[in-house]
């Protein structure tokens, strides 16, 4: 049977176990893929070398196959489009840098994280970095640097414009750039690419056309639309998902070992039962 075009990703970083909230939206990332006929991808998040680590990796690949869930292409079964892990895809992020820079898209800064942490100003969000206060956004000797180094690389956002989008599940979004989000980093003093940008470039070289993660993730899909635009990619759909909440309404993250995949395992729950929402007590 031929495939459709769709194309999805299940997109994990081995930062730690994964948890209940990772197998709902996995479960729904499939689910999509499947229902469409299209397939499925796992990329494996290494990017950051401080962050992640090697027996997350297993871990992950190891739960999710618990899970059953099945993917085409991957970091553990090659396909068109590898490699599949982040900690190999530098020279495509590099590339991407070069090019926003050649476009006048980026400037570096030298802000210290102290400096930020006196003067920026909290975004209306909670969980979201502040807005970054603009102090090394005059600066005109991008093309002075021959390389990343040194330095953090933003995005100059072009402040006042909404940036508008349709999500699959939750409809019409729209944030402010400049006041929902300033200039964001793109590549690391520490030399290590940020997320928004590797995101973007993985996305559009692995030829995705859904995108479906957390909806914690929303005003970074605003974000990642202002990159996939400077760099002339395609943008694909978006689809965000409920995020799921521990018994104290407090989103469930990394911290939260009590109910990581591994865990609920341990105690025999089921891959149904995890992926189900009444059936994990938390
Ligand atoms: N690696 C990211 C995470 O685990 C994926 C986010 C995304 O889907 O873009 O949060």
């Amino acid at each position: 049977m031929p495939e459709s075009g769709y194309r999805g990703r299940l997109a994990p970083s081995p930062t730690g176990l994964l948890h209940l909230g990772h197998a709902r939206t996995f479960a729904t990332a499939a689910r999509r893929a499947c229902e469409q006929g299209g397939t499925l991808i796992l990329r494996n998040e290494d990017l950051d070398p401080g962050r992640c680590r090697a027996e997350f990796i297993d871990a992950m690949l190891e739960d999710l196959r618990w899970l059953g869930l099945d993917w085409r292409e991957g970091p553990d079964c090659g396909g068109p489009f590898a490699p599949y892990s982040q900690s190999q895809r530098g020279a495509f992020y590099r590339d991407a840098w070069r090019t926003l820079r050649d476009r006048g898209f980026l400037y570096p800064c030298s802000c210290s994280r102290k400096e930020l942490s006196e003067v920026a100003t909290a975004p209306n969000g909670t969980d979201d970095e502040p807005v970054y206060p603009g102090r090394c956004r005059s600066r005109t000797d991008a093309s002075a640097f021959q390389d990343t180094t040194g330095v953090n690389w933003r995005f100059r956002v072009p402040d006042g414009e909404n940036i508008c989008f349709n999500d699959l599940r939750l409809g019409r979004q729209q944030f402010q750039a400049g006041r929902d989000f300033g200039d964001f980093v793109v590549w690391r003093r520490d030399d290590v690419p940020a997320y928004q940008l590797a995101v973007v470039v993985d996305d559009a070289r692995m030829a995705i056309s859904e995108v479906v993660r957390g909806a914690d993730l929303l005003k970074s899909t605003a974000r990642q639309i202002l990159l996939f635009r400077a760099l002339s990619f395609a943008i694909p759909e978006f689809y965000h998902c409920e995020l799921v909440r521990d018994s104290n309404e407090v989103r469930i993250s990394k911290r939260h070992d009590a109910l990581s995949i591994r865990r609920l395992r341990a105690l025999g729950y089921t891959p149904h039962q995890v992926f189900e929402d009444s059936a994990v007590n938390r």
